[in-house]
């Protein structure tokens, strides 16, 4: 029963802007006990400075409120495998950065989206995804990279757990390596979460295995299943519907891991996300 009990690790995206110490903050607010942050500004490339007593407060901070792993996010425009060779070495360069400054902030995920092959074809991409990820991860590190599922939009690679299997396949330290599984993207992607989320995990485990899940993303979506356009809607609003979030947060395997909410929501929407989800949890404690 202990474990029926414990907490679930839920949080949301929070902004960067005012720091490492006041995401925390925020998180507190939210009841949340996990969180998601760009690690830069999403769409351009600057990093600014890490103040290292801020990320010193945030680790005492979520030592004593009992906070899972964070989930650190790449910026969108990180493209491994872009046609273009500059983009492939910035996003080589400003990954190991990311990483380089994460040793601040040891034990947690750094998830990031594998890329876009533009036209170069998957075997390319997963290629070139591999190259990059050999040269960028530092055995020994503290922080462990996830592969996001994605919703197959244009030439996203890792639409199938087959092409993250590749990925992984052909990455030398993979022990470094899991995957974040996105529930908009998986069901844009074409997989019955909602009708058969057992099934799903089952091909999960075939595929990839079920211990390289390590965090879930949160989203209902605005579409259809395999859609394939990667539209995030609110918890309940979308095509999952709530019936599928009282599934997973009652799930044995995934209650256990951080789950973070990149909902259409403010901070007041993702805290009332939070809740919901915690007596969702709660439900279905009871009901085992
Ligand atoms: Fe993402
Ligand atoms: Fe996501
Ligand atoms: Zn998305």
């Amino acid at each position: 029963m202990a474990d029926l009990q414990k907490r679930l690790c839920v949080g949301c995206h929070l902004s960067v802007a005012d720091g490492y110490e006041a995401m925390g903050a925020t998180a507190l607010e939210l009841d949340a006990s996990t969180f998601a942050f760009f690690t830069r500004n999403p769409r351009g490339g600057g990093v600014r400075a890490l103040d290292e007593d801020d990320v010193a407060r945030l680790r005492l901070l979520m030592s004593d409120h009992g906070f899972g792993r964070l989930v650190a996010h790449a910026p969108y425009t990180m493209n491994l495998c872009s046609a273009k060779e500059e983009t492939v070495s910035f996003a080589r360069r400003s990954m190991a950065e990311d990483l380089a400054h994460l040793e601040l902030l040891p034990g947690n995920y750094y998830n990031f989206h594998p890329g876009s092959h533009v036209k170069q074809g998957v075997d390319e991409g997963v290629r070139l995804i591999c190259k990059g990820l050999n040269e960028v991860l530092v055995p020994g590190q503290a922080t462990t990279v996830l592969l996001e599922t994605m919703a197959g939009k244009g030439s996203e690679v890792g639409r199938s757990f087959e092409e993250l299997a590749r990925i992984l396949d052909g990455v030398r330290h993979d022990e470094l390596m899991g995957v974040c599984l996105d529930t908009c993207h998986v069901w844009d992607a074409g997989y019955d979460i909602r009708e058969g989320l057992d099934e799903v995990l089952e091909e999960f485990d075939r595929v990839l295995g079920l211990e390289r899940l390590k965090a879930l993303h949160l989203n209902d979506s605005k579409n259809a299943r395999g859609s394939h356009k990667d539209r995030h809607e609110r918890l309940g609003e979308g095509a999952l519907g709530l019936g599928t979030f009282r599934r997973i947060v009652g799930h044995p395997v995934l209650r256990e891991l951080p789950m973070v909410l990149e909902t259409p929501n403010d901070l007041e929407g993702y805290g009332r996300e939070i809740s919901l989800l915690r007596t969702l949890a709660a439900d279905s404690g009871q009901e085992r």
